[in-house]
């Protein structure tokens, strides 16, 4: 028998679970022994009948001292037998099973694993695994015993009895492909070892190891097949030489203490600075963790040695509120700082160009705008993209070519798990804000049904006398767009006509002219509007402080780290914020998705707990950057060994990144057979 052949080989599989296995994925004998357990039951452990306890599942070694009986009660059958070991006896019984009068046979030697029941005064061996003592491994009892899932009818003592049948078949033909100084180096069993395990642990060492391995693998198949894609940027040599690292003059600037967190990570940029290959690292910080200031601090650095740098944002919105915090900044220190949008008129696009390409501009922020052909940087040093998620790999890349190897930060302040992070973004170093500048108060956020509305609306109306803002957010499908759209619209006009007579209320969405949408985001800044409607384009980098209600419409239809993100709109000042959730949903996962935002206000947490709800094959830029779903890997508990294996990964891709080297034959082919289906559309 080879790995290739069909399980029909098998003993006690004809045609009908064929079928069945057929439906679990499972055609040939490496795929059922790649079938990997759900879950384990510990049944090692041996109970003396004396000691046994009730309720629980119970393992015990004994021969049958009573011969099987079966008797009927209405229509069930039960049969009887007891079980002796040297501590005493116990009645067991089985239900519907009459042929075990004949299977089980008195005076023999059994292990037996089932519930213990007491009924009547009696204690009773329920419906028992059992397993013969004799010269044969024991697969249900007296072990740790694999569970598998969704097996269709098959028993799980068939199952595994299948499984074992077809390991000591093909297990010896299991081939090895990572190589030997890698095994070595992480301390990894082998493969053969590692699915014989995986499946039939000996004892709980060998699971751990087993699993371990098998987890590294994983990780490690990905990952290489990740750089090979993506191309993992080994920090290049740069010729950017910057040798003054002072910044008080900018941090005297600022109207607030750094945190520790931002200090901790402008110590970690400037570190990265003094050396002689480009930085290339991700700052992950929580919305309002005061990445601008960091962004700021490190922009300085730069111009202050001589460098232009360029701040790259997704909006022309978010572009135009940074350009103005930056000017305000930059204009007491003196370096020149311009605004580079898409929506710019030609002649003032000129004009920039003109700035950045004789270097009379030391800092461009602007949109997509800034990569553009006819942008040429005079000097560029550092290049920053803010709000990372929303560019490609790409695009981050011909920021970079505007300058010769130029430093580069990207901000993102969507919180992914840690270990996702690891995947996505392995090419970079990663700082992490953990912590949020003081005073702020903890945003409220309550959630409610359509019946609150009235007390809602009162409550922004409050507010709105007392000089606050508020947000009120909507949906949008991305298919159904238009329709969606419209009662955004209608909405608002609803809301204007009816509900806010008296209060001034504009609307913004995507489809919207960029001038108007301007205008009325800048209206909102300066206070002239009380509450602004909007699709979640307003999700992105906005800062509003004296806006302190935000309403999420629909919110379940919203993912966690989103709610987390529009959130993030409000709490910016030092006043008490609310964000009031409504909802109507019933279903359990709607409501515990909920209820995770009512409870924290951690983006870290939150999108930990999004990733366990929805799973990564749903999770916001898994499914974007094609991550498929792990077969054994837990994202969030096999952080230490995602990290081993992306170690490993970095030293054979940086050594030979075509794996052309023939000891790389087998790994070669596993990535091409694990990951054809990803194809390039990473
Ligand atoms: P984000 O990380 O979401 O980009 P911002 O940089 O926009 O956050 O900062 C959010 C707000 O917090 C801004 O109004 C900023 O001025 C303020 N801020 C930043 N750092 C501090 C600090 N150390 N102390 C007090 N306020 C701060
Ligand atoms: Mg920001």
């Amino acid at each position: 028998m080879v790995l290739k052949d069909s399980i029909k080989v098998l003993k006690n599989v004809g045609d009908e679970r064929t079928k069945k296995l057929n439906m679990l994925g499972i055609y040939t004998l490496k795929d059922l022994i790649e079938y990997f357990p759900r879950d384990y039951e510990d049944r090692s452990k041996i109970k003396k009948i004396k000691d046994i306890s009730i309720d629980e599942l119970n393992t015990i070694k004994g021969y049958i001292s009573f011969k099987p009986e079966v008797m009927k009660i209405k229509d069930i059958s039960l049969t009887k037998a007891k079980i002796k070991d040297e501590t005493g006896e116990i009645e067991v019984v089985w239900f519907n099973q009459p042929y075990l009068k004949n299977s089980i046979e008195l005076k023999k030697n059994y292990i037996f694993t089932g519930k213990i029941v007491s009924k009547y005064n009696k204690n009773q061996l329920e419906s028992p695994d059992y397993e013969i003592i004799s010269e044969k491994e024991l697969l249900s009892t007296g072990r740790i015993v694999p569970v598998y899932s969704s097996t269709y009818k098959l028993s799980q003592k068939i199952f595994r009895g299948i499984i074992k049948q077809a390991l000591d078949c093909v297990c010896s033909q299991i081939t090895e492909f990572i190589p030997q100084n890698i095994l070595d180096k992480y301390e990894l069993c082998e493969r053969n070892f590692a699915i014989e395990n995986i499946h039939f642990p000996k004892n709980q060492e060998s699971f751990f190891k087993a699993r371990k391995r098998l987890v590294f693998e994983e990780f490690f198949l990905l990952q290489i097949r990740l750089f090979q894609i993506k191309g993992f940027a080994k920090n290049k040599k740069t010729n950017i030489v910057f040798n003054d690292f002072n910044t008080d003059d900018i941090i005297n600037v600022f109207n607030f203490i750094l945190t520790k967190a931002q200090m901790k990570v402008i110590n970690e940029i400037k570190n990265d600075l003094q050396k002689e290959y480009s930085m290339n690292r991700l700052i992950q910080g929580d919305v309002g963790s005061g990445k601008t200031a960091i962004a700021m601090t490190a922009i300085f650095v730069a111009v202050k040695n001589g460098y232009q740098a360029a701040l790259m944002v997704p909006t022309d919105v978010l572009a135009t509120q940074h350009f103005l915090s930056f000017k305000n900044i930059f204009d007491k220190i003196g370096y020149k700082c311009i605004l580079l949008n898409g929506n710019m008129k030609k002649k003032e696009k000129l004009e920039a160009y003109e700035q950045i390409s004789t270097g009379t501009a030391d800092i461009v922020i602007g949109t997509h705008a800034v990569i553009q052909e006819n942008v040429v940087f005079n000097k560029l040093g550092l290049a920053i993209t803010d709000e990372q998620h929303r560019f490609g790999v790409e695009q981050r890349s011909l920021l970079a070519k505007k300058g010769e190897n130029p430093h580069i930060l990207v901000m993102s302040a969507t919180p992914i798990p840690r270990t996702l992070g690891l995947i996505l973004y392995g090419d970079l170093d990663i700082s992490i804000i953990d912590e949020l500048p003081p005073g702020r108060q903890k945003i409220d956020t309550i959630s409610v049904n359509s019946t609150y509305y009235e007390r809602i609306y009162n409550f922004m109306k409050k507010h709105a006398d007392l000089g606050y803002q508020s947000f009120i957010i909507c949906p949008v499908i991305e298919e159904s767009e238009d329709s969606d759209l419209k009662s955004v619209i209608e909405y608002t006009q609803v809301l204007k006509n009816e509900v806010f007579k008296n209060y001034t209320i504009e609307c913004v969405h995507g489809k919207m002219n960029n001038t108007i949408k301007q205008k009325i985001m800048n209206d909102f800044t300066n206070r002239k509007i009380d509450i602004i409607v909007s699709t979640t384009v307003i999700e992105v980098g906005i800062n509003v402080p004296n806006a302190i209600i935000m309403l999420i419409e629909n919110a379940e239809r919203f993912g966690l780290s989103q709610l987390h993100q529009l959130r993030g709109r409000v709490g910016r000042g030092s006043d008490k914020s609310y964000c009031i959730l409504i909802s109507d949903s019933k279903s359990k996962i709607s409501k515990e998705r909920i209820k995770t935002m009512t409870n924290s206000c951690d983006g870290f947490e939150i999108s930990e707990k999004d990733l366990e709800l929805r799973g990564p094959g749903d999770f916001f830029g898994t499914r974007q950057h094609g991550i498929p779903d792990f077969k054994i890997a837990n994202l969030y508990r096999d952080i230490n060994i995602m990290k081993d294996s992306q170690n490993a990964a970095k030293e054979i891709y940086s050594e030979d990144y075509n794996l052309k080297n023939s000891k790389y034959r087998l790994l070669k082919d596993k990535i091409k057979e694990s990951f054809d289906f990803i194809g390039n559309s990473l």
